[in-house]
């Protein structure tokens, strides 16, 4: 039910690396380089296309196009090595941390990198930007101020990607400060649908219609997939971050930016855009699932579900490599969260442990659907006139939850399955 900041700060964080995955799987002769202009070029051979071009690696890749948290692309060799490959290597470390939802230990080694390298911005933006996500906007006022006020030359991306970042923490904060008593008056916008109320003190007026136009189209997009409507209109509420961290931020045992409790309530900011979008499709997939069971459990199906449809709203409607390689980590070092102790609740699960549940849940939905397509449709339908929820399952995939997860973890396991030509070579080398 929760969108966990954790899990938002990890899909700001990776993936501007479908270009880092394709470098990776694609044979050794191509490249990557790219201009002192900031240009790509993709080439079949290590010869540098251009004068002055470097060859980039996949870790530098990731770097410089996960754009959002990280700002404009930072203008250094390649492989350094040395007390700058350290600092960079320490940097995506600490990024690394930040995707797994470990936020504290990342951001206790991005505060150490901040003060043994005074003069660079890169550790001291990305404080800003999480401690700005947690609402904490004393200590990112305070990273932000340190780029702006360093006497060491930074670079004029930098500096610009620093000044917006201030604005937006002065904004946020702005509004944290009007609250309690100055709040601004709620206003309502209704269609037959939905009943959208926002307290937003700088919104537009379009703002109640755009986002009813959104919620409309999430509703459409829903009945096509799952053939399925909600009955009755649902209310819809919408907060700025520090009315929802005020009013919700100790609700759940992690970080939210959203839930259902038979209305749907989300952060938003002033303007919709897709990161709305992709909470208004999590959140509403919640409550049609509550409609067709009466309940919320089992949560790993519920959060699956609406993780999977998230996703796709995002562009991302198969797991990654790198989630697949996280899930199997978790097979093979005991982190596997059974999926039996993941139907009540997720509660009591911390940092990358809720991360893991909420993973495991998408891979779950996502292995039913591959081998039974169109079968959560189905399985909700069953549900709704009143079958048991395993039984329904059991109907549709011939597996109780016991047979799920043996599916599941085989399927994450022969994703894995070692080079055949190099197994075939080993074997060879032995016989000699
Ligand atoms: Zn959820």
């Amino acid at each position: 039910m929760e969108s966990r900041t954790a899990r938002r700060l990890r899909q700001l964080l990776l993936w501007g690396a479908g270009a880092c995955l394709l470098v990776l799987f694609l044979p050794a002769t191509v490249a990557v380089f790219v201009d002192a202009r900031g240009h790509p070029y993709l080439t079949d051979r290590d010869r540098v296309p251009v004068e002055g071009a470097a060859r980039l690696t996949p870790a530098e890749l990731r770097r410089r196009w996960s754009g959002d948290l990280l700002g404009p692309p930072l203008d250094l060799p390649p492989d350094p090595g040395g007390e700058e490959g350290r600092y960079r290597r320490n940097l995506d470390a600490a990024r690394d941390d930040l995707a797994r939802g470990d936020v504290r230990h990342a951001l206790e080694s991005l505060r150490r990198l901040g003060q043994d390298r005074p003069g660079r911005p890169e550790a001291l933006f990305l404080i800003a930007k999480v401690e700005l996500e947690r609402g904490h906007y004393a200590p990112a006022r305070e990273a932000i101020e340190e780029i702006l006020g360093t006497a060491s030359p930074v670079a004029d991306g930098w500096r610009e990607a620093a000044a917006a970042l201030a604005d937006e923490i002065a904004a946020e904060r702005a509004l944290s400060e009007s609250r309690p008593g100055a709040r601004s008056p709620v206003r309502t916008r209704s269609s037959a649908h939905f009943r959208v109320t926002y307290d937003h003190r700088f919104a537009r007026n379009d703002f109640g219609a755009a986002v009813l136009e959104l919620l409309e189209r999430v509703r459409s997009e829903s009945l096509d997939r799952f053939g399925r409507r909600l009955r009755d209109p649902l209310a819809v509420k919408l907060y700025s971050r520090a009315h929802y961290l005020d009013r919700y931020g100790h609700r759940f045992g992690f970080a939210t930016v959203g839930f259902y409790d038979g209305a749907i309530h989300v952060v938003s900011a002033r303007h919709p855009r897709l990161e709305l979008e992709a909470l208004l499709v999590h959140e509403y997939l919640h409550a049609l699932f509550h409609d067709a069971l009466g309940s919320h459990r089992p949560f790993f199906l519920n959060e699956g579900i609406a993780e999977s449809e998230e996703e796709r709203v995002r562009g991302r409607s198969a797991l990654s490599r790198r989630d697949w390689r996280e899930l199997l980590e978790a097979l093979r070092a005991d982190g596997w969260i059974p999926l039996a102790s993941l139907v009540r609740g997720f509660g009591g699960l911390e940092g990358g442990r809720s991360a893991a549940a909420y993973l495991e849940s998408r891979a779950a939905v996502q292995l039913i659907e591959n081998r039974f397509p169109g079968a959560v449709a189905r399985w909700l339908e069953r549900c709704a006139e009143g079958a048991h929820w395993e039984a329904a399952m059991e109907a549709e995939t011939g597996w109780n939850l016991e047979q799920l997860e043996r599916a599941l973890s085989a399927d994450v396991e022969s994703r894995f399955v070692p080079d055949p030509l190099a197994a075939a070579g080993a074997q060879l080398s032995g016989a000699k």
